[in-house]
């Protein structure tokens, strides 16, 4: 067992400690702005009305609102077609009902779009997005969620209870919500894609960093061949995350499709991610198992990268479709 001494293996000075506190919290900043920008502002500006953009956009582009994509409900994740929240139709409102569970960004976002049913009988047809302000009467905020990682955004649940919203807070139609959600999902998984590259390399970093200056049968772990093993394959899947979320962001640009893409990227650079960061914390041995070093971190914020903005499993039925129909 490693002799624990004053100075930690690999970590040379206060300014790294400085660094390391830093960095470790960025993920959990990133997931704030990923969404921010791709869930909650991108889905206003591409099927808001000019009114509804001139109201909303402004403060969120400055920072001064926080945005949330309020779709998953305890009855529903995977299968967004099943939600239950309503939002029907009184005078110039809608009165919504709904309990959503897992909102990024919840405990502290000022502009909710919410998916819910304006007409419960039409299915999935049925489905809409109207935009709740916090602070509109029967809007709360639930407990935080007490998550394994990315635990600096307050991820918590959002429960409506006959929430009054002007009906000109609707987003591009009645029966548009599934539409949109998915248009702002091929947009977000380009943004989950791009922070699990993030961690990924930050991972990596840190462990060349520490198989550099870590010592062991006399000599830098980084001089045994296992070690090099593990380093070669990290910086393979960080090289090759990178080309795929770049590509995906290039056709994006070029106003090409990248739905696939987007998905490819997202399910290739989160499962890069979960396999770099897993490594990441091999190569530190014990210590990459302790919260003295920022790798443990990465790897539980990476995990959820699989999960979130749909699942490995719900992406790879996405690719397949594409690909099978041709
Ligand atoms: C930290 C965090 C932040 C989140 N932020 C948001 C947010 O801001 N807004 C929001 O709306 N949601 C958010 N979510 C919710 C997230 O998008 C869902 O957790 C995710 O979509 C999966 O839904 P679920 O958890 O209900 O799992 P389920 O859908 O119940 O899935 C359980 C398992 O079954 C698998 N599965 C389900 N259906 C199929 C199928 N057809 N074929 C094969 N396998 C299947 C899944 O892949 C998974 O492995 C967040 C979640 C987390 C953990």
């Amino acid at each position: 067992m490693p002799r624990r001494s004053t100075r930690r293996p690999g970590f040379p000075g206060k300014w790294s400690i400085k660094w390391a506190r830093w960095a470790i919290s960025v993920s959990a900043i990133g997931l704030c702005v990923t969404v921010h920008n791709s869930v909650a502002v991108y889905p206003i500006m591409a099927f808001g009305s000019r009114a509804q953009i001139e109201h909303w956009v402004p403060p969120l582009a400055r920072g001064e609102k926080i945005g949330a994509f309020c779709l998953t409900e305890p009855n529903a994740g995977s299968d967004a077609g099943g939600i239950e929240a309503t939002a029907l139709a009184d005078d110039d409102n809608y009165v919504v009902n709904a309990n959503k569970v897992f909102v990024t960004n919840g405990g502290i976002a000022d502009v909710c779009l919410i998916f819910c049913r304006t007409d419960p009988a039409a299915g999935r047809r049925g489905i809409s997005v109207v935009v709740a302000e916090r602070g509109t009467a029967g809007f709360v905020v639930g407990d935080l969620e007490n998550l394994c990682g990315m635990r600096a955004n307050p991820v918590c649940s959002i429960r409506l209870y006959d929430c009054r919203v002007p009906r000109e807070n609707l987003l591009a139609g009645e029966g548009m919500g599934l539409k949109i959600g998915m248009a702002a999902l091929d947009i977000g998984r380009m943004g989950i894609g791009a922070q699990a590259l993030g961690i990924a390399q930050a991972a990596l970093e840190e462990a060349v960093r520490y198989a550099r200056q870590r010592q062991q049968f006399g000599v830098p772990i980084q001089r045994h061949q296992a070690i090099q093993t593990m380093i070669a394959d990290m910086a393979t899947q960080v090289d090759a995350a990178r080309l795929m979320v770049y590509r995906a962001a290039a056709l994006k640009d070029k106003n090409l499709p990248f739905s696939k893409e987007s998905a490819m990227a997202k399910l290739f650079a989160s499962e890069a991610a979960t396999r770099v960061t897993d490594l990441a914390v091999q190569i530190h041995g014990g210590y990459g198992y302790s919260k003295s070093y920022p790798v443990e971190r990465y790897y539980r914020d990476a995990r959820v990268t699989r999960i979130y903005e749909g699942t490995s499993e719900i992406h790879r039925i996405v690719i397949a479709k594409s690909v099978l129909a041709g």
